[in-house]
């Protein structure tokens, strides 16, 4: 053999142990990649979360996460305690439900927030703040009037009879599922977004639960009440209640499931 060919030969069998070397360490990669993601996952909290996501969202679509609970849960919990009833977008008012209604302040509402509202607003009349309720008990009747209304309000600005029916059911609830329908609800000095900067508010965010007054449409809870703040919409569920909430920063709809599950645990 020439010395060329020796060279030649020799550089070849380099050549093939490379190539078996390099084989060999990509199999062992593949073959480890599992410990490997594993080790990741272990070491590297963060990439580990960034690839979990992909299986499993931290942030679910709200449609996922909201569970409703069944009318029947819903009406243990008022039956249980009539403060509580539930009336939205989802709950109507129950069939029997029947408020117990009395004339105070030219308004008519349930007898059980008469004494509670007197003393509040004698309460605030000390720190020279004045209450006054524009709206309390709407018949069920007088809503589907309001209803009415405002699609013909709608229909006369020119939209069309579908549109109007729509735009009107997301401004004004429909019969029976005002919470105004209840007795229980009150709105006080008018329905104005800025009573939100005058210290009335500031003075009921401070108080209103000392006197089983819940503010029943928060502005950070819009997604669940599915109602925008209203500053001057007040909901009255008595004084335990109120306090329970403030102290659980829950708003109606969150507390009712809240005891619903906890009266299913038990
Ligand atoms: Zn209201």
């Amino acid at each position: 053999m020439s010395r060329h060919k020796k060279i030649k030969s020799t550089a070849k069998l380099l050549l093939l142990c490379l190539l078996i070397l390099v084989s060999s360490i990509l199999f062992l990669f593949i073959a480890q990649n599992e410990p490997m993601i594993h080790w990741v996952k272990t070491f590297m909290p963060s990439v580990s979360s960034a690839n979990s996501q992909v299986s499993q969202p931290e942030s679910l679509p709200e449609s996922a996460t909201e569970s409703s609970l069944s009318i029947e849960k819903i009406s243990k919990v008022w039956e249980k305690d009539s403060n509580l009833v539930l009336v939205n977008w989802e709950y109507a008012l129950p069939e029997h439900y029947e408020p117990k209604l009395q004339k105070a302040f030219d308004m008519e509402m349930d007898e059980r927030l008469v004494e509670p509202y007197r003393q509040m607003i004698e309460a605030a009349s000390k720190e020279g703040i004045t209450f006054w309720i524009s709206s309390a008990y709407r018949a069920p009747e007088l809503q589907k009037e309001l209803l009415e209304r405002e699609i013909k309000e709608n229909e006369k600005k020119g939209m069309s009879s579908e549109e109007a029916r729509e735009k009107a059911s997301a401004a004004v609830a429909k019969p029976g599922h005002s919470e105004h329908n209840t007795g229980l609800a009150i709105d006080l000095n008018g329905v104005r977004a800025d009573f939100e900067h005058e210290k009335g508010y500031a003075w009921l965010q401070q108080h209103a639960a000392e006197y089983g007054f819940i503010l029943r449409y928060p502005k950070e809870e819009e997604s669940k009440t599915r109602i925008m703040f209203e500053p001057w919409h007040y909901r009255y569920v008595g004084k335990e209640n109120a306090l329970k909430m403030k102290e659980l920063g829950m708003c109606l709809e969150e507390y009712v499931k809240y005891l619903a599950l906890k009266e299913e645990n038990n």
